[in-house]
């Protein structure tokens, strides 16, 4: 039997998956070196912050038995950010903010203003830790409401171009859930968490993984192997039922349809799920039986030709972001 899943997945670093993109579909090299480039600055935040988790005591188990993400309480507070919180996303943005002016050289300059802004000492709304709450505050979800400071009014205020607030903001944030992600993944039930959002951060699926394994109805190992989904947001595993729409719940086999491209040998691998009934996909690289060494954070756009080939029929990505926005 193989290792644990991560001791599998994980085998390939970021560069080499990298490597492995820009010589099977040279048309994606700039996007994906984009993508690399941000994939390590979150490792590098993981190593900037405390091993511990923003979560004083751990959720009671019955927060995931009645479906609800570990930290989806916790989330609750971003639009008035706990100090904590503020300090981990302020420290991430300042590793992230240099790796996204080497992805984005075009934004450059007002990354690095931002920078500046964010390092200043002083107290005020537009300076340092004052302006990390701000953006955090800026990005929470929730209703609209009149009062509150969106990101386009710190971008006018600033004279900075929105993009760049949006950018490193959701970075530094994910960055920061991420990192969270790893103190709090053990807390989860993996055998009772069949959902299609993450159990940690409540987060959609970017890819999945089939791996050996039997799925719960089936009493011998499977060759189709089980599903495991990885978290667009933290990065967190989660085994979801095979033949079953995340996005719906739709079970029906007759509503779903699997997409593959054709061009090279490993194209039988990697392919997209596409659900007729809520006309939303996931796609997925099939490792049953198979020795590949990919590289999980890098598995979304490994797999982007897919995601072109599902949204050029008219199916949405399960997890939208801006890598897979496509126009
Ligand atoms: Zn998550
Ligand atoms: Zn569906």
């Amino acid at each position: 039997m193989r290792q644990t899943l991560k001791h599998q997945e994980r085998l390939f670093d970021v560069d080499e998956a990298l490597e492995e993109i820009k010589g099977r579909r040279p048309a994606m090299a700039d996007i994906a070196t984009s993508f690399a480039i941000l994939q390590k600055a979150r490792l590098a935040v993981r190593e900037a912050l405390p091993a511990t988790s923003l979560l004083e005591s751990p959720p009671a188990a019955a927060v995931l038995a009645s479906g609800l993400p570990l930290l989806a309480e916790y989330l609750n507070t971003l639009a008035q950010p706990p100090v904590t919180l503020v300090e981990r996303f302020h420290a991430a943005a300042k590793v992230i903010l240099p790796a996204e002016a080497q992805a984005f050289p075009k934004l450059a300059a007002d990354l690095a203003r931002l920078a500046v802004l964010l390092d200043s000492p002083g107290a005020g709304p537009d300076q340092g830790s004052g302006l990390a709450a701000a953006l955090l505050a800026a990005i929470a979800p929730g209703e609209e409401d009149a009062a509150r400071q969106t990101v386009e009014d710190i971008a006018a205020r600033l004279h900075l171009a929105p993009v760049v607030l949006h950018m490193t903001a959701t970075e530094s944030l994910l960055a920061v859930l991420t990192h969270e992600s790893e103190q709090l993944g053990p807390l989860v039930d993996q055998e009772a968490w069949r959902r299609g959002y993450c159990p940690v951060c409540g987060g959609g699926p970017d890819v999945g993984i089939l791996k050996e394994g039997k799925e719960d109805s089936e009493f011998l190992i499977a060759k189709a192997g089980q599903l495991w989904f990885h978290c667009s947001q933290c990065a967190a595993l989660w085994r979801f039922p095979r033949l079953r729409c995340a996005s719906c719940d739709c079970e029906d086999p007759s509503r779903m349809e699997i997409l593959m491209a054709e061009d090279d040998a490993r194209s039988e691998q990697e392919q997209a799920h596409l659900c007729q009934d809520c006309k939303t996909y996931y796609t997925t690289v099939n490792l049953v039986d198979r020795t590949d060494r990919v590289n999980l954070e890098m598995l979304p756009i490994r797999l982007l030709h897919l995601e072109v080939l599902a949204q050029e029929r008219g199916f949405a990505p399960m997890a939208p972001s801006p890598w897979n926005t496509l126009t």
